[in-house]
């Protein structure tokens, strides 16, 4: 028995694991995995549930709910990001988890697959109450985290300054710097030159692949984008450094579209000061849906979850859908697509710059070394390079799309890990 994902209709988190069991089940079947290996990787490995309280500015205490959830660890220590965001619960934390595991597979770095989270809007909270929320969860996360066991990175809601609350706080308890101890810190305190625009820089790389392969360069390429935070705006400066026209971006206050292209720079600034690219100058307002369905080259979706559904997937144009977000693609939507002949990347492939980069970093902060940026982007090229060329192997050897091909790879390294170590005691 696998784990019983909820019906379609219930929470966000629950559709994201249906999606996720959904699709390691299609891979399982096609593999010919064993029953118990299906059952085992089919769920979760281990699940920490933690209810914590935090003093807010006006002195009031309120009760927090976080995650960790560590989906499977037989290629190595736990990687896996933590969200901070109001619909964090334990289904999209575990079908996060799933993902990082056969993302990690791809891109043959040596970890296990995690995720983690608060349930919690941080855009509602002081920096205070942040840190405060932080550091307690941090010291809940303790008997979990270390660098040879569980490895946090920002996702979602979080990013460098959290990282760095984390990795102070485990060092305070610790006596002595554990700079390994989570991934996506500042430079300052063990980060690696390139972890910030390293998703992006990877959803650029195989976006380049994908084009190439359909017989056109991103000089002049017209882009569409949802989501401009940590991925959305690195993938939208690097396309439009890489000649790409960007007219149409969303995030979570409204949405800008120019048809002769958006001024990324002036944006970036504007959601710095406003929190959202909305009322931009020289733009008009668009929403999700009509982005969904611009007639553009590449549609880059950096947002959440379950975008584009069988509801919607009829109304994409895009000639390539690139995932820089996690599970945003619902499996209802991708037989539409690829009938629609869209070429999705798939987000284990396209997004998995970012965990790359974090093994770089975790490297670094092991070997108390420093990569220059340079380094670091032509080690993750060769990396995202690589492993597109064996999905793209796998799909024309098996007649599939990126996605099917990308999980019989990424799952089929971890069930044979699993082969090899056996099973305990
Ligand atoms: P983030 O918090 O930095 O940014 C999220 C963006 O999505 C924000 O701009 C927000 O306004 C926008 N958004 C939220 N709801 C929206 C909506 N309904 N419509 C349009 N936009 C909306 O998060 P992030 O780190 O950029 O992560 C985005 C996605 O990429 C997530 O799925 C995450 O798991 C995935 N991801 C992130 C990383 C990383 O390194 N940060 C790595 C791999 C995958």
């Amino acid at each position: 028995m696998t784990i019983q994902a909820p019906p379609a209709g219930g929470t966000a988190g629950g559709r994201a694991l249906a999606a996720a069991v959904e699709q390691f089940e299609a891979a399982a079947a096609h593999l010919g995995l064993e029953p118990e290996l299906r059952e085992v990787l089919g769920g979760c490995h281990r699940e920490y549930t933690v209810r914590f309280p935090a003093k807010l500015d006006d002195g009031t205490v309120r009760v927090f709910t976080g995650f960790r959830v560590q989906h499977n660890t037989s290629r190595g220590p736990a990687k896996g990001g933590l969200r901070f965001h109001p619909q964090t619960d334990i289904d999209d934390v575990r079908a996060l988890a799933m993902w990082m595991t056969w993302k990690c597979a791809l891109v043959e770095v040596p970890f296990g697959g995690a995720k983690g989270g608060v349930t919690c809007d941080p855009r509602a909270l002081s920096p205070k109450e942040l840190e405060a929320i932080t550091r307690r969860f941090a010291t809940e996360l303790e008997p979990l985290v270390g660098p040879d066991s569980d490895i946090p990175a920002p996702d979602v809601g979080t990013n460098a300054q959290v990282m760095a609350w984390i990795m102070d706080t485990v060092s305070m308890h610790k006596g002595y710097s554990v700079p390994g101890v989570v991934t996506g810190k500042p430079l300052a305190i063990g980060g690696s030159a390139g972890r910030a625009d390293a998703t992006g820089q990877g959803v650029l790389y195989t976006i380049e692949d994908a084009a190439r392969r359909l017989g056109f360069g991103l000089a002049g390429a017209t882009v569409a984008i949802q989501g401009f935070g940590n991925v959305g705006e690195a993938s939208a400066r690097l396309l439009h450094e890489a000649g790409a026209r960007v007219v149409a971006i969303t995030d979570a206050g409204g949405g800008v579209y120019n048809e002769h292209g958006l001024d990324v720079a002036a944006l970036a600034l504007r959601f710095g000061e406003h929190g959202t690219v909305a009322g931009a100058r020289g733009t008009v307002p668009i929403d999700n849906e009509t982005l969904f369905g611009l007639e553009v080259d590449v549609l880059v979706l950096a947002a959440l979850e379950g975008q584009v559904t069988a509801a919607n997937a009829h109304h994409v144009r895009a000639r390539i859908l690139a995932e820089g977000a996690n599970g945003p693609v619902d499996p209802s939507a991708d037989a539409i697509l690829v009938e629609r002949g869209v070429t999705v990347i798939p987000d284990i492939l396209c997004n998995a710059g970012g965990v790359t980069v974090s093994y770089f970093e975790w490297v670094q902060d092991l070997n108390r070394d420093h990569w220059s940026e340079q380094v670091v982007n032509e080690k993750l090229k060769e990396i995202m390079v690589k492993a597109f060329q064996e999905v793209l192997a796998v799909a024309r050897r098996e007649q599939c799309d990126m996605r099917t091909a990308a999980y019989l790879l990424a799952v089929k390294r971890v069930a044979d890990a699993m082969e090899m170590r056996g099973l305990y005691p």
